[in-house]
């Protein structure tokens, strides 16, 4: 068995020369923001998603702020949260003091249970927020049913799901909006950015305006200098045209991306099969196209393997691993003391956050890369069992 020392980061960014030329032709000109490269990022990315509309956005959490802040979501009004997702899905609907309200995850896939959505929703629900947890789609059918049957608005954490898609429809139309990233790890980076998808044109338009202080004519659109008025409240959210010029040149690199991920997941599964102390979420459900961000195992409870022993000697190996998430977000210390959740509220996510251990199948990685980190994990699995 293969278990020598190799270099493999959990993530890359992959940065190339288009990407670094694409960069220095910005820095080259005049217009560093509200230039022609975030238009073109923007129809790019609508253009591979077939969304109606893409408003770009500073992050992923300023988008989703955006999108409650324009609902006019806030003190008094719920919005229901996975537990098992990143603390940004919470924060967005925290800035606006509405409250969260944490739902556990499905086991089977990591994603929100449903019927737990279905029995949150009180008189002061106002949306639902769901991830599609490491990039697996949530059945959004049933969530738009429970939304449908209450009023709620659904904006889909899109973060990981580059790629997911649900009987042909990018995630991000399931819903009523949605917010991908492009923070250094995720399916592509501009360093820092983000993209808000919808379906709903006046939505975009609000967006468009409310990402940009509010004012009704930015830059480009002003005849005369200084001719601007401000009719509504708005952030500073917007993209700038380095971020947008490296979001081009990867959004030419999406479909061999994603091919990669999917070459990479398979090896990387099939070279677990036979490691009986580790579960394996299940696989997409028939219609439903996973991203692949990662592919997370979780050490089975009777495994006698603890989790940082395993993780520590992959590490030592050169293994890049990390862990989505560390704990559910109700059992971080803010929401946890500022709504006074009990320590076993949340077991399923709680479970996923204590014994899984997410491993790389991106594309700066080999098929070969894959049978070295089965390889490693069963050996550092087998000299830890206790
Ligand atoms: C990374 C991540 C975010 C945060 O994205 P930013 O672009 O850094 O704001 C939000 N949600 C999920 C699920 C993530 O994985």
């Amino acid at each position: 068995m293969e278990s020598s020392v190799r270099n493999i980061p959990f993530g890359k960014p992959m940065i190339g020369d288009e990407e670094k030329n694409a960069v220095m032709e910005i820095l080259s000109g005049n217009v560093l923001v509200h230039g022609p490269m975030t238009k073109a990022f923007e129809a790019a990315f609508a253009a591979f998603t077939d969304a109606p509309r893409a408003v770009s956005v500073s992050s992923c959490t300023a988008g989703m702020h955006l999108v409650y802040f324009d609902l006019g979501i806030g003190p008094g009004d719920e919005v229901i949260v996975p537990a098992m997702t990143h603390v940004a899905t919470a924060h967005a609907v925290e800035y606006t003091g509405a409250k969260p309200v944490f739902v556990d995850a499905d086991p089977r896939s990591g994603n929100i249970d449903v019927d737990g959505v279905a029995a949150a929703v009180t008189p002061s629900t106002r949306a639902i927020a769901v991830v599609h947890y490491l990039g697996v789609p949530v059945d959004m059918k049933a969530i738009m049913a429970i939304a449908h049957r209450h009023g709620l608005f659904v904006l889909e954490d899109c973060a990981l799901a580059l790629g997911t898609r649900l009987d042909g429809v990018h995630a991000g139309l399931l819903g009523d909006a949605g917010s991908f990233s492009f923070y250094p790890v995720k399916h592509i980076t501009t360093a820092e950015g983000g993209m808000v998808v919808t379906r709903h044109d006046a939505l975009a338009d609000r967006l468009e305006r409310k990402r940009a202080f509010g004012v009704d004519r930015v830059v480009g659109e002003r005849v005369m200098p200084g001719e601007y008025d401000v009719p509504i409240l708005g952030f500073n959210y917007r993209m700038n045209e380095i971020e947008a010029a490296l979001g081009v040149a990867q959004m030419q690199r999406v479909p061999e991306f994603l091919r990669k991920r999917e070459e990479n997941y398979q090896a990387l599964r099939a070279a677990l099969a036979g490691i009986e102390e580790i579960a394996l979420f299940d696989e997409p459900a028939p219609g439903a196209e996973s991203s692949r961000y990662c592919l997370s195992v979780v050490l089975r409870e009777d495994a006698g393997v603890v989790r940082a022993d395993v993780v520590g000697q992959l590490r030592a190996n050169g293994v890049g691993t990390s862990v989505y998430y560390p704990k559910a977000v109700p059992q971080m210390r803010y929401y946890q003391e500022k709504y006074g959740i009990e320590a076993n509220a949340f077991p399923v996510a709680s479970g996923i956050a204590g014994r899984s251990i997410a491993l790389p199948v991106g594309p700066h990685l080999t098929v070969e890369d894959m049978g070295h980190i089965a390889a490693n994990l069963q050996q550092a699995i087998k000299e830890h069992k206790r």
